[in-house]
């Protein structure tokens, strides 16, 4: 380990970006780094706003020679999301993260280390505490619960900013300016099952190694789904002779992750068990040699557990769980060649079934509006055919924008010319605050950039040190432009 985050150069925002780092910050816990931001504004004398959503606004005059510029809005998220490997030094929901300096790199000490989105936070801090840096007028605006459906910018009042030109600091790649993000939303399944109990074989059912990811950015691996892959067990069994019934499902752990494992209890009639292990072992084999590419990892196995009494749902209803799981969407659905991205998908995200009743989890995605709408009314017909309904939660639209506007243009060009290295002006796959912001602003200006950062939302989430200095620099300029 070498040396303090604090000392690191450009150092005034490695010093908030480490200040920031010991304030726990997870979704829906914001009140802490609201306050500190709310004091870092009075004890400069700049003009700060608190809401009821522990959103923080705070203005800073224009320099002398930028006045007649105009305002620049500045954009992050405060809140993180908060992961731990077992045993680690800090829990990050409570007391914070313990970061550390490895070569190139920030870590954290066995969690998530919340560059997303300290580093945007810590920039914007720097440029606010700043009396060396030629700027415009600045609205910086803090928002709370991005990573819990962005709640914090959906009931943010946008009606007293006066910028149109918005720079939201929360993309993870350096060579990235994007200009566009999909819409989506959660929706839910539920449905009730009659129960009862059965006699035979039982066996547990472990799908396990898939790859996986987030079902925003990875979704066009065309990797396997294990839920799906569940189903696709059942479905066999259920054409097939052998009478099995169903005990319990777990499928995933959230709806924006591509889920990577699953596992069933299931009862089989008595002397059939050698058959249905037949089963089970081809289908393992076909499955794996379709994903041969995409999950090489992948484990199908089941474990005799031995004769017994298991608790389980009716055969109806395992056909209706069945047959929702084999009709809803899942996976990429319309993928545009020339943009080279996926435009809408579907991720079915979490299952969980037991005896009286089970929950399909799906997430959806859309860089267009109207697409979304289409995704969303398949699959609440899916549900609907089959006598349930489909509860929809956390919406928000997509940043649609068709072509580069004179800003990203102009940025795009900036980069090339300080750094002698092309930058990509890209739309992608997943959600940013600015799809809320654009809607909330009329003729806003928009783009999204951010330091290189990988493995965010995961214990080994790191932050690049050399292309956080190269993104200080950029910043200032883009604020001259
Ligand atoms: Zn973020």
């Amino acid at each position: 380990m070498g040396e303090k985050i604090g000392n690191l150069e450009p150092q005034k925002v490695f010093g908030f970006f480490e200040k920031i780092t010991k304030i726990a910050r997870g979704s829906g816990n914001e009140k802490a780094i609201s306050d500190y931001l709310v004091k870092f504004a009075d004890i400069r004398g700049l003009i700060a706003y608190q809401d009821e959503y522990f959103n923080v606004t705070i203005l800073k005059p224009a320099t002398a020679d930028m006045e007649d510029r105009e305002t620049v809005i500045l954009q992050a998220h405060m809140d993180m999301v908060c992961v731990a490997d077992e045993g680690a030094a800090t829990d990050p929901a409570k007391e914070g993260v313990s970061a550390y300096v490895e070569g190139d790199y920030i870590y954290a000490n066995g969690t998530s280390l919340g560059a997303d989105d300290g580093i945007g936070m810590a920039f914007i801090l720097a440029v606010l505490d700043s009396d060396d840096i030629s700027h415009p007028m600045i609205e910086a605006v803090f928002t709370a619960c991005e990573e819990d459906g962005l709640i914090g910018a959906e009931g943010y009042d946008a009606s007293r900013l006066k910028g149109k030109r918005f720079i939201n600091i929360d993309t993870e790649e350096e060579n990235n300016i994007v200009i566009g993000c999909a819409g989506g939303c959660r929706i839910d399944i539920p449905g009730k099952c009659k129960n009862s109990k059965e006699e035979g074989n039982i066996y547990e059912i472990g799908i396990s190694g898939l790859a996986g990811g987030h079902s925003g950015m990875m979704i066009d691996r065309y990797g396997a789904n294990a839920n799906v892959l569940m189903a696709r067990l059942f479905d066999q069994l259920l054409a097939s002779k052998i009478e099995f019934r169903l005990g319990s499902f777990d499928g995933g752990t959230r709806d924006n992750a591509i889920c990577a494992s699953a596992v069933a209890t299931v009862v089989v009639k008595k002397k059939q068990g050698k058959a249905f292990e037949k089963i089970v072992k081809s289908f393992a084999d076909a499955v794996s040699s379709e994903y041969l590419t995409t999950d090489p990892e992948m484990k199908i196995k089941c474990k005799d557990k031995g004769k017994g009494k298991l608790e389980v749902m009716s055969t109806k209803d395992l056909i209706k769980f069945t047959s929702v799981i084999k009709l809803l969407p899942n996976g990429v659905h319309h993928y545009d060649r020339s943009q080279e991205m996926v435009i809408c998908s579907t991720n079915i995200g979490v299952v969980s079934a037991r005896p009286k009743g089970f929950q399909i989890q799906i997430g959806l995605r859309g860089n267009k509006d109207s697409m979304l709408e289409w995704i969303i009314s398949s699959v609440t017909t899916v549900a609907s055919l089959h006598g349930l309904t489909g509860d929809i939660r956390g919406r928000y639209p997509a940043w649609e924008c068709d072509r580069p506007s004179d800003f990203a243009v102009k940025a795009q060009e900036l980069y090339k010319s300080m750094f002698d290295k092309d930058i990509d002006v890209i739309r992608i796959h997943a959600g940013l605050e600015c799809a809320i912001f654009t809607k909330k602003i009329k003729n806003i200006d928009a783009i999204s950039v951010g330091p290189d950062m990988e493995g965010v939302h995961t214990t080994s989430e790191r932050l690049s040190v050399s292309s956080t200095k190269r993104e200080w620099e950029y910043l200032k300029a883009l604020l001259k432009l």
